[in-house]
């Protein structure tokens, strides 16, 4: 459990003229009307607004983004009025614990697409009015996940698929990874428990080889980087579990297949460092193709920079490694907060004011949606970036994963398109039955009656619906096929 003090302690250390007196006041205000109350584990409830500000504290961000994390569930859950903290702590810190206390009461739970996507677009508004709004509704869905075991199994499969649906792809889109990949390692665990466990297990089967594979490759690295007189710091670490087993479904892998359980990353001081040593990595290991991805020159839209590549490593097998400056490195764990932190007040630096502008353009466009599925459509596209959105022959716009093909889509519509697909036309053109669906591509399904999936298909589909008709479907028809010939009669 965190106490007041530690989170002052933190606080104070990256930002040294802080204005503790308002954490102070804001602490004991909260501890005061939530006297009495206990959480579900049995503990005070205070710990709650305690825990969520250590982790705003954890993201190093500004006094009153923390005051507002201690306050932030007094209205909902207490006597307590917005006039009343108004009067004792201010515009501001009230601002954000009243944006925090509208997103609470926001029917999440309901299972109908339309509500769902008028709460992200509430989220998203609430986002363009103070960022530090979603930190906080982030730092406490982080804090809940951590003590989910403590409700009933129902309420926590809900909450977990609701965090993965919705808080993790947000915290990604803003570039705080280090809470996506918590977040969805933990709703992982509680939607798929044996999933998680297998590969967790899988994972620490192999703890002991696996260090000390991480420990040569580090040398080999470090040999290099010596001859050329470069200072960097090599880490290699184990990829979270939720990733592994996204793999091994997007890829239809086994686990033994999924080669880079373990990635590496080299961190140094500067750009044309970080440049020298992949020329250096790409002399000693031989680069894969097409896996090389220059995230300096071209920044992925959340400001995440790095280089990324591939290489056959020494004893042949692929190694996956991230090379980048400090600087690049804390954004790339705290995202948006990284920008953000300490610095006074609202007022983000330009760059990345520029970077973040997508929420205000979504904000700004939201007048134009005729309703909230065609918002939330944009939206996704923003928060999803591994998805491809293709068009129907209508207009309809449809998501598909990355990798998808045209069959994939076929079944994505109707199992009988599915398995009545003889072609397809993208963009009015004919294209092989494996083309890979790019983002605007306009998609037509040729079909025909008598037409059979091919088992042929299983080798380049992508979904999972696809795969399991495909596999179900050609087994019958091998089945049917032999009764046919059985009895065939050539008609004159
Ligand atoms: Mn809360």
């Amino acid at each position: 459990m965190i106490r007041i003090n530690d989170i002052i302690d933190k606080v104070t250390e990256y930002y040294p003229d802080a204005d503790l007196d308002l954490i102070d006041r804001a602490y004991i205000f909260s501890a005061k009307v939530h006297d009495g109350q206990v959480r579900l584990s049995g503990e005070p409830y205070l710990y709650h607004p305690l825990a969520v500000a250590g982790i705003l504290a954890d993201m190093k961000l500004d006094v009153v983004s923390v005051a507002a994390g201690l306050l932030h569930d007094v209205v909902e859950d207490t006597h307590a009025t917005l006039e009343e903290l108004d009067e004792m702590f201010g515009k501001e810190t009230t601002h954000i614990v009243s944006g925090v206390t509208k997103l609470s009461v926001l029917p999440f739970d309901s299972s109908s697409q339309a509500r769902q996507a008028e709460s992200i677009r509430k989220m998203i508004l609430a986002m363009a009015d103070d960022i530090r709004v979603i930190l906080i509704k982030l730092a406490d869905r982080l804090h809940n996940m951590r003590t989910l075991r403590f409700h009933s199994e129902a309420k926590r499969k809900k909450i977990a698929k609701e965090t993965l649906d919705i808080y993790a792809p947000i915290a990604g889109r803003l570039g705080i990874y280090w809470i996506k990949k918590d977040l969805e390692d933990t709703s992982f665990m509680y939607l798929q428990p044996e999933e998680y466990s297998k590969i967790e297990s899988l994972v620490n089967k192999d703890r002991e080889e696996g260090e000390k594979y991480i420990e040569t490759v580090k040398n080999l690295i470090e040999n290099k980087l010596d001859e050329h007189n470069l200072k960097g710091e090599i880490s290699g670490r184990y990829k979270y579990l939720f990733s592994i087993y996204k793999k091994m479904i997007s890829q239809n892998l086994s686990f033994e297949e999924v080669y880079d359980i373990i990635a590496f990353r080299i961190t140094l001081d500067s750009i044309s460092q970080c440049y020298e040593v992949l020329g250096l990595i790409h002399s000693l290991w031989k680069p894969v193709a097409k896996k090389f991805k220059d995230y300096i020159g071209v920044p992925k839209p959340n400001m995440y920079q790095s280089l990324h590549t591939t290489v056959i490593g020494p004893v042949g097998e692929r190694i996956e490694i991230q090379i980048r400056t400090w600087e690049m490195d804390k954004v790339a764990s705290s995202g948006i907060a990284a920008h953000w932190s300490y610095k006074e007040g609202l007022h983000l630096d330009e760059k990345t004011n520029k970077a973040f502008s997508w929420i205000q353009n979504l904000v700004e466009n939201q007048e134009d949606y005729k309703n909230p599925d065609e918002f939330l459509e944009n939206v996704r596209i923003d928060l999803f970036p591994d998805d491809v959105y293709i068009f129907t022959p209508r207009g309809e716009i449809k998501t598909v994963p990355r990798g998808a093909t045209p069959v994939d889509f076929a079944y994505l519509i109707h199992t009988e398109v599915g398995n009545q697909c003889t072609g397809a036309k993208v963009n009015g053109r004919i294209v092989p039955l494996q083309y890979e669906l790019k983002t605007g591509d306009t998609v037509e399904i040729i079909t025909s009656k008598k037409h059979h999936p091919s088992k042929d298909w299983l080798n380049f589909v992508k979904t999972v619906k696809a795969r399991s008709r495909i596999r179900h479907l050609a087994e019958r028809c091998v089945k049917r096929l032999s009764v046919n010939t059985a009895s065939i009669s050539i008609p004159n």
